[in-house]
């Protein structure tokens, strides 16, 4: 703690006794993070289906109530998705808003026994621990700790808590973006995704396919009179791997080594069809992932797969085309103000300067990203757990997640004295 003075030196809009009033403050919650991210857990808000969305909404407002933090409850109407909630809470005079973003559903468990969160140690296993309602929990304890410290701020807070984010956001925050609820008077934005240390500041976009190739049905030896739905999927897929091996030639900037850095294309992701060896299929059924880096055109490559379908079509093969997942790319400045005091937050609370990457999946920094909003990831726990059998969080990352939202907070937001 000698080094305490030190590290706060780069502070200008708080002073150093305040900074230090916050991590304390937060890190005085531990035990509050952990039962409310315990509690959000315990609702197993499996997506897909979408299960017991209401409950966990329920959760959340009952928190938000007992700490007396204004929110309000959006219900998404049902013609766009049936039973979707998402919850905003602020904190703050109105004006500029610094967002708190995150999503309170999960991917599906593989077994039941992960949906049961257990504690071990400063560790808490299970599904959500760290994707992410750890990362719910820290920032609103943030919120807590800034308003215990009677920080004073020129702006605002706002929480904003969505569901659907695993499966592309329509129920959660594209809807919000549609009615204009996402991003107002944004200066900026943080989502709690676990991102392991480093700070996420741009994201692939996505765009997702199921590809069902139709043919017609007929027994082994009256083959002639079927269509072999198998022999046009390999038709489609071989057309597929020659955009596959053009595309995975462009790299984006970075400095993660050349293979990670590559456009992507993933093809059989799902694959199945026929119903017998001795059957001519009547349908073969396969995804197709495509990433796309920052630095493509979303329009452009949806455009481009597009094509080589129609050409398939052209070629006489009958094919269905379902896109069950569409998602922007996006990237925010590594200097901008808030990445600024993100980074000297940061910096501050673990010791460690962060390093600026970009994120390997979709990230809902992209609703704000899109407005001009500067948008960031950073928050506790592995991706390479999160959406794996052994999903965990260390409660004391949590607890320094929590104190880096509340010092950045501050510094951004800090009413001049
Ligand atoms: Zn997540």
């Amino acid at each position: 703690m000698l080094a305490r003075d030190e590290r706060v030196k780069g502070f200008r809009m708080l002073d150093q006794d305040m900074a230090w009033r916050l991590v304390d403050t937060a890190t005085a919650y531990e035990g509050a993070m952990r039962d409310f991210t315990e509690a959000l857990m315990a609702v197993p808000t499996e997506n897909p289906p979408s299960a017991h969305y209401e409950a966990c909404v329920d959760v959340f407002q009952e928190e938000l109530s007992r700490l007396g933090i204004e929110h309000e409850v959006i219900a998404v109407p049902d013609r766009i998705a049936a039973g979707r909630q998402c919850v905003l809470a602020g904190h703050g005079p109105s004006g500029r808003t610094l967002y708190f973003h995150g999503h309170y559903d999960v991917v599906p468990a593989s077994e039941p026994e992960q949906l049961r969160p257990r504690r071990k140690g400063t560790f808490l296993f299970g599904r959500g621990s760290a994707d992410m309602k750890s990362g719910l929990a820290a920032m609103l304890y943030a919120i807590c700790a800034l308003r215990d410290c009677r920080v004073p701020l020129a702006g605002r807070i706002g929480l904003v808590v969505v569901p659907d984010e695993e499966t592309g956001g329509a129920g959660g925050s594209r809807y919000l973006a549609d009615i204009g609820r996402i991003g107002r008077d944004g200066i900026g934005m943080l989502t709690a995704e676990p991102t392991g240390g480093v700070v996420w500041n741009a994201n692939r976009g996505a765009i997702t396919l199921r590809i069902t190739v139709r043919g017609r049905s007929a027994h082994v030896g009256l083959q002639h009179t079927g269509v072999n739905a198998f022999e046009g999927m390999l038709d489609v897929a071989a057309a597929l791997r020659r955009v596959k091996a053009e595309v995975e030639t462009r790299t984006t900037a970075g400095d993660e080594p050349e293979a990670a850095r590559r456009s992507i294309l993933l093809l059989g992701g799902q694959c199945t069809g026929g119903s017998n060896f001795n059957v001519v299929p009547a349908s073969c059924e396969f995804t197709v992932d495509r990433r796309i880096n920052p630095e493509e055109n979303l329009a452009v490559e949806r455009a481009r797969l597009l094509a080589v379908l129609d050409a398939a079509r052209a070629r006489g093969i009958e094919l269905d085309l379902d896109v069950f997942q569409e998602g922007e790319s996006a990237s925010s400045a590594i200097d901008a103000p808030l990445a600024r005091a993100l980074a000297r937050s940061i910096d501050t609370v673990t010791g460690r300067k962060p390093r600026f990457a970009l994120c390997p999946g979709l990230l809902e920094t992209r609703f704000y990203a899109s407005r001009g909003v500067p948008a960031y990831a950073y928050g506790p726990g592995l991706l390479s757990v999160a959406h794996g059998p052994h999903e965990f969080v260390n409660m004391r990352d949590v607890v320094r997640s929590a104190a880096v939202y509340a010092l950045t907070a501050a510094q951004l937001l800090a009413a001049p004295a």
